[in-house]
């Protein structure tokens, strides 16, 4: 089976900020780089505006946890990426 590359990506590790080239293939194949998904940008206001709705404490495995009741709207997401190095190193 040949693969095709369907485009070439510049992407900066978030660990060591060193630039990764990522091909990818098709949706989730890829090689170069370890994509961890979307990380949720939240502005300061918005975790304000947020916490007016209150906390929910709730018990998860014997620890206090909390929650809000109404979730902070990210601004922006940023991606994730780690460079093999980074990855691999843990
Ligand atoms: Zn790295």
């Amino acid at each position: 089976m040949t693969k095709i590359i369907k485009k070439r990506l510049k992407k900066i590790c978030s660990c060591c900020g060193k630039a990764i080239k990522v091909i990818v293939y098709s949706k989730k194949n890829y090689r170069g780089g370890h994509y961890f998904g979307k990380i949720p940008l939240v502005s300061k206001k918005e975790y304000a505006k947020a916490e007016k709705f209150g906390m929910d404490k709730f018990v998860f495995h014997g620890l206090e946890m909390r929650a809000y009741k109404k979730d902070p709207k990210p601004y922006s997401h940023f991606e994730y990426w780690e460079c093999p190095k980074c990855y691999w190193r843990g």
